[in-house]
């Protein structure tokens, strides 16, 4: 395929029930390849364990596969999300980082749910994990998807608002990796490294362009300009920045789930014009 076409449609951020997504790994591949995507990359959070499924059913109907991940991070006391794109998935140093970082996420669902208890709302760690396919990324996600089921809150968006977010009872700090060890598990694995959704984070116009200059000095390459959680506005900054800071550009859907996300795999605008795609340098 030819990486350098401007009209390529790239999709480079999904989940699938191996992280906090709704649907297979496979069905994630199918339903990008239906929806017209020429590259994928599927990108769960701390973990490779759909990528092998994914790339055979992209395999099967001619998509083109890159391996892919979403690695938590913090960075000023929040929590950030990297991508890792088109690395060895057998890399021993990549998987211990994710291993590191999955193995705090039961105790942390623990500290969640008696947080919820001391607000009157009992059994959401059962509850929660009842949505959780794979029981070592138990999330915010399937909290909040058993908040809904049980009709304490009626949709995403309020039951994050409400519990999940700093400052709320469901909410609690949590030590994840840092920006230095994601991205060396990234690059001694041969991949590149994206700032997910920049537009998502609580940070400050300065503390945003310490955090990139960091990124970029630690040797990462990319930042998510189009993603499923941008708004125009984001959508200009970032375009701007990655120009400004010379960071190649990415375009993802985030997509978790029919219903649940707001933009369909593949179904994002293009990148902006004068940027160049992450997926030339693939
Ligand atoms: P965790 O990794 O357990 O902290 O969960 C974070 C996940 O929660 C993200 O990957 C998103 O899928 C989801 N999430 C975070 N914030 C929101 C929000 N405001 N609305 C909907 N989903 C969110
Ligand atoms: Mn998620
Ligand atoms: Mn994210
Ligand atoms: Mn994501």
């Amino acid at each position: 395929m030819d990486l350098f076409s401007s009209v390529l449609n790239c999709d480079l951020h999904c989940h699938s029930i191996c992280s906090d997504g709704l649907l297979p790994a496979d069905a994630v591949a199918r339903r990008a390849a239906a929806n017209g995507v020429d590259l994928l990359a599927l990108t769960d959070h701390d973990s490779l364990d759909g990528l092998h499924a994914a790339r055979a059913a992209a395999d099967a109907l001619g998509m083109t596969f890159i391996n892919g991940v979403e690695i938590s991070i913090e960075w000023g006391g929040l929590q950030i999300h990297i991508l890792g794109f088109n690395f060895d998935a057998a890399d021993a140093a990549l998987n211990g980082g994710l291993a590191a970082i999955r193995s705090g996420r039961i105790a942390r669902a623990q500290r969640m749910a008696a947080d919820l208890e001391r607000v009157g709302i009992h059994g959401t760690f059962a509850g929660a994990m009842g949505f959780a396919a794979n029981p070592s990324l138990i999330s915010r996600s399937h909290f909040a998807r058993h908040l809904i089921e049980s009709g304490v809150c009626k949709d995403m968006r309020s039951v994050f608002e409400a519990y999940l977010i700093p400052g709320r009872p469901g909410y609690v700090e949590h030590r994840w990796a840092t920006l230095a060890d994601s991205l060396s598990w990234i690059h001694q694995a041969g991949g590149i490294a994206a700032v997910a959704h920049p537009g998502r984070y609580r940070l400050s116009r300065g503390d945003m362009r310490r955090f990139l200059a960091e990124f970029r000095d630690l040797g990462g390459e990319a930042i998510e300009v189009m993603s499923g959680s941008h708004t125009p506005e984001h959508i200009e900054v970032y375009a701007r920045l990655a120009k400004e800071y010379g960071f190649l550009a990415s375009r993802g859907s985030d997509f978790h789930g029919p219903n649940e996300s707001y933009v369909d795999l593949g179904r994002l605008p293009s990148l902006p014009d004068g940027l160049q795609p992450v997926w030339q340098a693939f």
